[in-house]
């Protein structure tokens, strides 16, 4: 019954251990979630208000497939105000989700054969993406010394004829990885040799942290600026996750083709969370630093309570509000007559003997780690922390 491509796609494991942590919750256990991936905070209330009234004005029927101009101009001017880029109506696509936008690009982007490069450990979804558009990902390493960041130069060995484009996330999920603008600068100039797409994905922009510059790759020069697609959106910055908006800007060409296919699959995105984000994007932004601020305090708490743990190691991330500890010296490791291989196996350890939930390494291709997601309250980050003590005390 089912095509090749159906057959050869997984479902998003982060999804399922949420599931599954949900699903133990319904049962009436109580499980500390540490495997979300969105912002534990409301949607600020002016943003509620403009979508409520979007409702209320009939603002509920389709519109302009690409978005309502009054978005597109937000997005333009959010761009010219933090990022330094100048871009135009015809170069700018608002999606259903920030996930959308990457999905519209790589079918508009890439042909069967075309190579992607995409650092590990990465998001996902983008190697799921990219073969679902029949082109190949290639996969260098990052190294936890690097602080999970590759250099120019690995970007450059791993280029081939077919290399198509290289996708960047910074600040990175999951493992809160934020690339100075000089290591961005050399990226840059590589992809521009090379005659390579530079992806952004920045949809962390926001969540930075000790004072450090966020810088847009596509920001360098109009060269860099022609070569790149940034991709944003509001789910993260804004806790706005279930309204689904993100959006995409890059070359003309190229945002037609990804308007075109949007206008044959999902249409205009939510009418009425268009007008929700452009309050987000024009409005006061003060949530923004107040949940920043949140999230400095929780990472500093996990990070040194993850270290306290025998066997556990956690570089500090820079930005996302994820940590990725290593957790290799657990591995190997018995719990009464089962032997703990593997990430997943560990996490699942967790899950059962402690109630709390983590996401397995291996979904983001870094084998000996975990993925700890900060957005939940002080309160579990610290009964949770105990929780992985306890049960990381009794393998042997
Ligand atoms: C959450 C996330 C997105 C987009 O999320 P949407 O909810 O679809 O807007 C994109 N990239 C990364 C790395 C993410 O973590």
């Amino acid at each position: 019954m089912l095509s090749e491509r159906a057959k050869k796609i997984k479902p998003s494991p982060t999804m399922a251990i949420t599931a599954k942590a949900n699903e133990m919750k319904a049962r009436g256990f109580d499980i500390i979630d540490f495997g979300v991936g969105e912002p534990d905070f409301d949607t600020a209330e002016n943003i509620k208000e403009a979508g409520i009234k979007a409702i209320k004005d009939g603002f509920t029927k389709y519109t302009a497939v690409g978005g309502i101009n009054e978005l597109k101009d937000a997005i333009i001017e959010k761009f010219r105000r933090d990022n330094d880029l100048v871009y135009e109506r015809s170069e700018i696509l608002v999606s259903c989700g920030g996930k959308h936008s990457i999905f519209n690009l790589c079918m508009a982007m890439f042909n069967p054969g075309d190579e992607v490069i995409i650092p590990s450990p990465y998001w996902v979804s983008y190697p799921e993406m990219v073969s679902l558009a029949g082109a190949d990902p290639v996969i260098p390493p990052s190294k936890e010394e690097f602080g999970f960041k590759i250099t120019a130069g690995d970007v450059n060995e791993y280029i081939t004829p077919a290399t198509k484009a290289v996708i960047i996330n910074s600040p990175s999920n999951p493992t809160g990885a934020v690339y100075t603008p000089e290591e961005l600068k050399f990226i840059a100039d590589v992809c521009l040799k090379k005659g390579v797409f530079i992806i952004s994905d920045e949809i962390y922009e926001k969540l930075i942290y000790d004072n450090q510059p966020f810088v847009s790759i596509a920001s360098f020069s109009e060269d860099v600026k022609k070569q790149t697609i940034v991709l944003n959106g509001v789910s993260k910055t804004y806790s706005m996750t279930g309204w689904r908006i993100g959006y995409a800007a890059g070359p003309k060409e190229l945002i037609k083709a990804m308007t075109d296919i949007q206008s044959q699959s999902t249409s205009n995105p939510c009418s009425i969370s268009q007008k929700a984000a452009v309050e987000a994007l024009n409005g006061s932004q003060d949530a923004v630093e107040r949940m920043v601020e949140e999230f400095a305090k929780r990472r500093n708490k996990i990070v040194g309570g993850l270290n306290a743990i025998k066997g556990i190691k956690c570089i500090m991330p820079k930005g996302a509000f994820y940590v990725f500890p290593n957790v290799r010296r657990l591995l190997n490791k018995r719990f009464g007559d089962k032997v703990i291989k593997t990430s997943t196996d560990f996490a699942e350890f967790l899950l059962d003997e402690a109630g709390v939930a983590v996401v397995p390494g291996d979904a983001f291709g870094g084998w000996n780690y975990i993925r700890l997601s900060y957005a939940t309250s002080m309160e579990n980050i610290e009964e949770g922390l105990k929780r992985i003590g306890d049960a990381v005390g009794k393998l042997e």
